[in-house]
């Protein structure tokens, strides 16, 4: 089949993951989880490493440390990722990955703005802080870490403010996309909602 692209954008713990496999899945398409490799710079970082040399020095193995998934990282992630010298080293992985036969769905912040404007399908997958806070939470509570809700949520809006105000890259919604807010939605219907308007789009 042709390559296609699907842009998923939005901010931390909107449903984007799930939503984003859900999408592949259905549409036999490749999954790339972007955060992961901002993620997988940041524990570069916390390790010692300079974020411009550790971004150029990315290997697959770096992405499987299940380390990646600790709030720690997440906000390394999110600070290595205002780095233009960052981001400029993980542009053209990801621009390959895109244009992958078969098609490819990518999510994260500026998919549908910098790395691939010409997306054939743009989601923009939002829910408010609150809602965003507790599914993390929920999260963190399954993996065993002891956290509590308020520091999710002053994380969840400390990321929110770092990745909307950076110069590089902020996250926006496309004007072009589709905004789903999941605030009031389960799963279920939230992963309905994004295939009924891929499937308009392609
Ligand atoms: O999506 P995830 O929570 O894994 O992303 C971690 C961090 O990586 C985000 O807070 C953001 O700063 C950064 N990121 C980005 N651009 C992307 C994906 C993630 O700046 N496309």
């Amino acid at each position: 089949m042709a390559a296609f692209t699907i842009a998923i954008d939005g901010p931390a713990a909107a449903g984007k993951g799930t939503i984003s496999k859900a999408v592949a899945a259905h549409f036999g398409a490749a999954h790339l989880d972007t955060g992961l490799l901002y993620r997988a710079v940041g524990a570069r970082m916390l390790a010692g490493e300079t974020p411009g040399a550790a971004a150029q020095a990315l290997q697959a193995e770096d992405l499987e440390n299940s380390a990646l998934r600790s709030a720690e990282v997440a906000q390394a992630a999110s600070e290595v990722a205002v780095l233009p010298e960052v981001r400029a080293a993980l542009l053209t992985f990801q621009r390959e990955f895109a244009r992958r036969d078969g098609g490819a769905v990518l999510d994260g912040r500026d998919i549908g703005t910098v790395i691939c404007p010409n997306a054939e399908a743009k989601l923009f997958v939002t829910a408010n802080a609150e809602v965003r806070a507790r599914r993390r939470f929920a999260e963190l509570q399954e993996r065993g870490a002891s956290t509590d809700f308020a520091r999710v949520l002053a994380d969840v809006k400390a990321r929110d403010h770092r990745d909307s105000t950076r110069a590089d890259a902020p996250l926006k919604a496309a004007a072009d996309s589709v905004v789903i807010d999941t605030s009031d939605m389960d799963i279920d219907a939230a992963v309905a909602a994004a295939i009924e308007a891929v499937q308009a789009r392609l």
